[in-house]
């Protein structure tokens, strides 16, 4: 049926028991043998680094990413499964698919409880991630869970211990596998994807603010003093905040730092509805509101935009074409 390469790179699918706590410890071989492997299919398995996710950088990512492209410049690899901290998933996931130009699939998947847990969700997310990774095309990277296949873009983890850890909440999921194979059910929209990053230089900082009651504009400035080169704030509502945190961000748009707008909200898109410091506001600041991606990904676009370039004009270019959405006139960027 196919020849897929697995890298593993920690989690809880790859966790033991360190005497106080889990912690991502086996390397892949381990990890695979656990999974019935589908039949025809035949793995090579790749130990990029055995972590939990939550500990990752952007330099563990672009290895990751670079990984990726040297494995597909194998034409006898169908597709690539890689095995992955749940924590952190959607951010590796989405930085991935926005440089992914390739029509075979890199399958993310996981587990929520540890390797040798006779309970485990590992073994059957593994095999269930083989056998999409062998059997589909043109679908970017996905993310394979609980029987469930999704777009990396706008998936996000949305239970802390449940199997079901995974869902799209403003979307709907790309396929189901089951017994009779991977049923595809859509394919996602994706812009044309990003050149792969240089490999020279330092990595841009990108830093994360919540807004809430009571909040005033120390973090984000902190975040510009600290030499943030890009700011994604998670506001609340439809992507509201203060006046104070619009003047805050108009001052840091100014320095050249790429400002992005979502939501503390689940489900639904950031929209210019509200002024008095809401997304009419911000927008008009110089952020630009990221539709439906959440935190974690917003962030990812944002640090996609900043290695595309170091122009800012650019760069807020580079982030409305991930997005997806119009660019606007050349006064305004
Ligand atoms: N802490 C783990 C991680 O590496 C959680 C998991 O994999 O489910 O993200």
């Amino acid at each position: 049926m196919g020849q897929v390469v697995v890298i593993s790179t920690g989690g809880t699918i790859a966790s033991r028991w360190q005497g106080a706590g889990f912690a991502a410890e086996a390397g892949g071989a381990d990890v695979l043998a656990t999974a019935a492997v589908p039949e025809g299919v035949t793995v090579r398995v790749v130990d990029l680094m055995s972590v939990n996710s939550a500990r990752l950088t952007t330099a563990h990512q672009l290895t990751l990413l670079r990984t990726v492209r040297e494995v597909l410049a194998d034409p006898g690899v169908d597709g690539i499964v890689v095995t992955h901290g749940t924590d952190t998933l959607e951010e590796s996931a989405f930085l991935l698919d926005l440089h992914h130009d390739d029509p075979r699939p890199v399958v993310f998947t996981g587990a929520q409880r540890p390797l040798e847990d006779p309970d485990g969700d590992g073994p059957r997310n593994l095999h269930d991630a083989l056998l999409t990774a062998a059997s589909v095309r043109d679908l970017g990277v996905l993310i394979v869970f609980d029987g469930q296949v999704h777009a990396a873009r706008g998936t996000v983890k949305v239970q802390t211990l449940a199997a079901n850890a995974f869902a799209d909440p403003s979307g709907s999921r790309v396929a189901d596998v089951g017994a009779d194979g991977v049923l595809v059910h859509r394919r996602p929209e994706r812009p044309a994807p990003l050149p792969l990053p240089s490999a020279d230089g330092p990595l841009p900082r990108i830093d994360v603010v919540m807004h809430h009651c009571d909040a005033d504009t120390l973090f984000l400035d902190t975040a510009v003093r600290a030499g943030a080169q890009g700011i994604v704030l998670v506001a609340t509502g439809a992507g509201n905040a203060t006046p104070e945190i619009s003047a805050a961000v108009e001052a840091a748009a100014a320095r050249g730092v790429l400002v992005a707008v979502t939501t503390r909200v689940s489900t639904g898109p950031v929209a210019e509805i509200y002024t008095h410091g809401g997304a009419v506001d911000l927008a008009a600041a110089g952020a630009v509101l990221t539709g439906t991606l959440r935190g974690g990904q917003a962030r990812i676009a944002v640090l996609a935009a900043a290695l595309a370039s170091t122009d800012p004009a650019e760069r807020v270019r580079t982030l409305r074409h991930v997005l997806g959405t119009p660019p606007v006139a050349a006064a305004q960027v």
